[in-house]
């Protein structure tokens, strides 16, 4: 995942960060670390990458911070968080800052039990389900698309028009017919 993720990087900087040998450890205050010696390498700790309950957002700030750390020393030969690390970081989408921010991975962490609950909530909208829109009335759910919390329906209504809404719009508006009927 960590290669893949670089591979994009490199596709947008011309560099070959992907192909840099990738080690791990399980330190608790540095989440990874980019060595310039010998053309370069990555380390990253095990005890942040393979903890599920760690949001994907917090790794790829972690991943694109070190790549920064690369394409900065690369370009400009420069090492640190200096103002060419910054322009580094502002290519690859790096937050460009010195530090790993506890509080924005805990709220990725909240954002995505929430998202979790909500698409556990979508999970009840089926096929053939009936809603009752606010303006359109009666409506069947033809088709669903997408996943978790961006998923789509495509609604036919009574007068055979087939329209179609993103299903947070639908399930914070429209009533599901046979919750109507209990
Ligand atoms: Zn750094």
């Amino acid at each position: 995942m960590i290669r893949e993720e670089m591979a994009k990087l490199d596709n947008k900087t011309g560099l070959r960060g992907a192909e840099l040998p990738i080690t791990f450890n399980n330190a608790k205050c540095t989440l990874g670390l980019y060595c310039s010696n010998n053309g370069g390498s990555f380390k990253f700790s095990n005890y942040y990458f393979q903890d599920p309950e760690w949001p994907i957002e917090s790794a790829l700030d972690v991943i694109r911070h070190e790549y920064a750390h690369h394409m900065d020393h690369v370009l400009y030969g420069h090492s640190g968080h200096g103002s060419t690390w910054k322009i580094c970081c502002r290519i690859v989408g790096a937050t460009p800052i010195r530090c790993y921010n506890e509080s924005r991975a805990e709220y990725y962490r909240q954002k995505h039990i929430k998202e979790d609950k909500l698409s556990e909530r979508y999970d009840q909208y089926k096929i053939g389900d009936y809603i009752e829109h606010p303006k359109h009335g009666i409506g069947r759910i033809e088709d669903i698309f997408g996943e978790g919390v961006h998923r789509c329906v495509s609604i036919r209504f009574k007068n055979n028009d087939c329209k179609r809404f993103g299903l947070a719009w639908i399930d914070n508006n429209c009533q599901k017919s046979d919750w109507l009927s209990k």
